[in-house]
């Protein structure tokens, strides 16, 4: 285990270029525990970016990385959102092809309504173009959305014709609470981890749930992917950075949940392989690991206290 953090040859003032974007880099330590909580090196990428695993809470952490303001500039690039794809874009053709964004925002909608009624209010943080939104909606669940980029949501207001706002959900005050809230892929990109749960648990009413879904570093590929890195066997991994600055598990979900009062309720994996059926070798090594939360993404619900 490292007994100090290195300091980076990195020039931490001056714009630097990822992943085709640019911004302003900062070192960081665990988000979920005290400064002075010792980090371990898993690995530092050729570009001098290191993987720190913190032993107290269990979650991995990217620094040095973006600053927030730099990162708000990358997600609201114009360049990297592919808008004409709605221009032609219908639900029904969405829901007849079937691809992946359907099947994935059908089951999280199924997922949803295992735990609340049909009618139950929603809200679903980092919405996009709102595709989970409208499967909701179609689904009984009366689902609004939120995300902080104005291209997206205006697309999804424009072409789906569904209630999203664009903004900060820290600054979202609704004169109504939900008895549900979604943080599909949001934590791994949010540098103030606490602070939007602890929003979200104030939004929820009493005895509502919390579902999200985050990269989980022990799923098999991911795993592999890390050991490889840390053997020097591979150099390109990079756990999504600059987009992703976290990696989470299990114990490091449930840490986080714990810490801002809530109660986990249940914990599966999902897979990019996941399919509306068991057939193919694929889908049925998909279920398997969805089973032994060994796929690229866990799903956390917990309760906000009745
Ligand atoms: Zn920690």
């Amino acid at each position: 285990m490292l007994k100090c953090r290195k300091r980076f040859d990195i020039d931490m003032g001056k714009p630097v270029k990822f992943g085709g974007f640019e911004g302003i880099l900062e070192e960081t330590t665990c988000p979920l525990c005290p400064p002075e909580a010792i980090p371990r090196l898993l690995f530092k990428g050729p570009d001098k970016i290191g993987f720190y695993h913190c032993s107290n809470c269990n979650i991995i952490y990217v620094s040095p990385r973006f600053r927030k303001e730099s990162l708000s500039e990358i997600y609201e690039n114009k360049d990297s959102i592919n808008s004409s794809f709605y221009e032609e874009w219908s639900y029904d053709t969405w829901k007849s092809n079937k691809d992946r964004s359907y099947i994935v925002s059908y089951q999280k909608v199924m997922l949803v309504k295992e735990f609340l009624p049909e009618g139950s209010r929603v809200l679903d943080v980092g919405c996009a173009t709102g595709l989970f939104v409208l499967e909701a909606l179609k689904h009984g669940l009366r689902c609004e959305g939120i995300d902080p980029s104005s291209i997206l949501t205006e697309i999804g207001q424009k072409t789906l014709k569904i209630p999203l706002h664009s903004g900060s959900i820290g600054e979202f005050s609704p004169r109504y609470q939900f008895k549900g809230i979604m943080l599909w892929d949001v934590l791994e990109h949010i540098p103030d981890l606490m602070h939007i749960i602890k929003k979200c648990h104030d939004l929820l009413e009493p005895g509502g749930f919390l579902f999200l879904q985050v990269p989980n570093y022990k799923g098999v590929s991911d795993s592999c992917k890390m050991y490889m890195c840390r053997l020097g066997l591979k150099r390109s991994f990079n756990f999504g950075f600059p987009w992703h600055i976290y990696a989470f598990d299990r114990r490091s979900l449930s840490y986080l949940m714990k810490a801002s009062k809530f109660s986990p309720v249940r914990f599966e994996s999902w897979s990019h392989f996941l399919k509306d059926n068991n057939e193919g070798i694929l889908s049925r090594a998909a279920m398997l690991f969805k089973r032994f939360c060994l796929s690229d993404y866990i799903t956390c619900i917990a309760k906000k206290a009745a």
